[in-house]
């Protein structure tokens, strides 16, 4: 019998294990998915047979307008092309061109307890910002576990602020193999060595839907303004008053824009620079940073066809691979017809 090769999300034959992540919709890439998560796609996509998924499902629970979604999500596959993924080397869907995601999340959500999506701090963190408090949000983090798994991802590279999702992904994993038999991997994060990046507003993770980010393909002159707007050193009132490196927000994202970090924080510390110059200097090393890739997203942006060919492509190459999951998990669970004996 002749040997299939694994639907692979690259053109070539592979057995490398498959990486999964997911991004929303829900506004402009900004400094924490690129440092947090973006990088580390890019680094990863040749080693591991990569899937780069755009969430719409997971942005209905922040972005209730359809044509603003639609919009977004043409968008962030600009942004991923953009940041460096190349769509002949890996996957990128948009995860309702593959509605089993959904499907998935169902039958998850019948093997999950209420408690453990009711215990997640992203959870209890959402609905103190005041987000609609709607079964979507509660279940979110299920959807997340059925977007990973489905494909049978082991690596995920996500921020850090993912952490307690992926956990309680491992758990469902767990739950769903003891009550049908052993069908999913558990899959582990794959971290860049940053950490959660803090908001303009200095205090909670910057992040789409708190209003408190810096978008990296913003115009330069609104990136300028953005870092200006940064809360720094609440402590440091005067510009000879010492500084805090360790608390200011726009010190800790020096580290990521240039060599000379400690430097800078020796000059913060001991007040012989002042907040506004460093400040400057950080905006102005985001534009040039990220001034190639600006270029290159104007440049994709310009062909009408390339986002839909992109997502296009990538629906192809996971499409085999999905439906082989799900052949599994509906004889698994019973659902579909009866099989043949
Ligand atoms: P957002 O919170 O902005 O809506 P997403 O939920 O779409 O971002 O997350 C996309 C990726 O970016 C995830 O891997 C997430 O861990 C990462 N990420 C988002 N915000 C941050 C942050 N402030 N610091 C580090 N990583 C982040």
């Amino acid at each position: 019998m002749s040997q299939t090769a694994p639907a692979s999300a690259s053109s070539a034959p592979t057995t490398r294990e498959r990486l999964f992540t997911g991004i929303q919709p829900s506004g402009a890439s900004h400094l924490g998915n690129y440092l947090g998560a973006q990088q580390n796609y890019v680094a990863l996509q040749d080693r591991y047979e990569s899937i780069y998924g755009i969430v719409d499902y997971h942005a209905l629970t922040t972005v209730h307008d359809g044509e603003t979604l639609r919009s977004l999500t043409h968008e962030m596959v600009l942004d991923m092309l953009a940041v460096g993924l190349d769509p002949d080397r890996c996957a990128i869907v948009r995860q309702s061109d593959l509605p089993e995601h959904a499907e998935l999340c169902w039958i998850f959500d019948t093997v999950v307890p209420v408690s453990w999506v009711e215990r997640n701090p992203t959870y209890k963190a959402a609905l103190a910002e005041g987000k609609e408090n709607s079964a979507g949000l509660l279940n979110y983090p299920v959807l997340q576990a059925a977007d990973i798994v489905i494909y049978k991802a082991t690596v995920v590279p996500v921020g850090k602020d993912q952490d307690a999702h992926l956990e309680l992904s491992r758990e469902i994993v767990r739950a769903f193999n003891r009550r049908y038999g052993e069908i999913f991997p558990e899959p582990r994060a794959a971290y860049t060595d940053a950490p959660i990046v803090m908001g303009t507003d200095g205090t909670r993770k910057m992040g789409k839907s708190a209003g408190n980010t810096i978008p990296i393909f913003a115009e330069p002159d609104e990136i300028r303004r953005l870092v200006m707007s940064m809360v720094t050193d609440p402590q440091r009132i005067k510009r000879t008053d010492p500084g805090r490196p360790e608390v200011c927000n726009v010190c800790q994202l020096h580290r990521f824009f240039g060599g000379d970090y400690l430097q800078i924080q020796d000059g913060e510390r001991t007040a012989r620079t002042g907040c506004v110059e460093t400040k400057q200097l950080l905006a102005e090393r985001i534009i040039e940073f990220f001034r190639p890739m600006r270029e290159q997203r104007l440049r994709l942006a310009a062909d009408a066809r390339v986002v839909e060919e992109t997502l296009g492509a990538g629906r192809d190459k996971v499409r085999p691979i999905l439906d082989a999951t799900m052949a599994e998990v509906r004889a698994a669970v019973g659902i579909g017809p009866r099989r043949e004996v």
